[in-house]
């Protein structure tokens, strides 16, 4: 089961989108130093097809993007409801902030626009920092991930040796 806590219309964590980010509970990955230790527990309403019908329609014409914070806890759900999304909403794009630091099984990459990897860890610092474990990717066509985490570091460049890699 995935559960939504709160959700907000984001700016910064997806670049060049309008996000309607949405996060998910019962997150199993526990990092040392979360800043959201609220999205541990059993809380929040269930995310079904309804809710994510009723928040999409409140804000339709408002958003380009509809990120998943979390859901480690039930990946193949996750994907579930992004084909469920993907279905019935034409042209608005999916993203999924995920705690793992690799895809899972059931991943599939013809689903999402963006794909976030990695714990957060405190001495690495968030995605925002230069020295972070955590990467962001923009998924193409193909499926290949190309890493556009330096979009969200103020100044920094793409690396050229950690510019993409191949769907699995
Ligand atoms: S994945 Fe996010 S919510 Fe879960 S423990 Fe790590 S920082 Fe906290």
């Amino acid at each position: 089961m995935l559960k939504v806590a709160d959700y907000d219309v984001v700016f910064a964590e997806v670049p060049d989108e309008v996000t309607l980010a949405m996060s998910l509970s019962l997150c199993p990955i526990r990092c040392t130093g979360c800043h959201s230790q609220h999205l541990w527990g059993d809380v929040g309403l269930e995310l079904t097809t309804d809710l994510v019908d009723g928040l999409l329609h409140r804000y339709e014409g408002q958003v380009t993007c509809l990120c998943f914070m979390g859901g480690d806890n039930d990946p193949e759900m996750l994907h579930r409801m992004a084909a469920y999304v993907k279905g019935n909403n034409s042209g608005l794009r999916l993203a999924w902030y995920s705690g793992q630091p690799q895809l899972p099984q059931c991943w599939d990459a013809s689903l999402w626009n963006y794909v976030k990897l990695g714990p957060y860890v405190k001495d690495l610092g968030p995605l925002s920092t230069p020295t972070t474990n955590q990467r962001l990717y923009r998924i193409d066509e193909d499926g290949t991930l190309v890493d556009i985490t330096y979009r969200l570091q103020k100044g920094a460049r793409p690396q050229d040796d950690t510019l993409s890699i191949a769907a699995r």
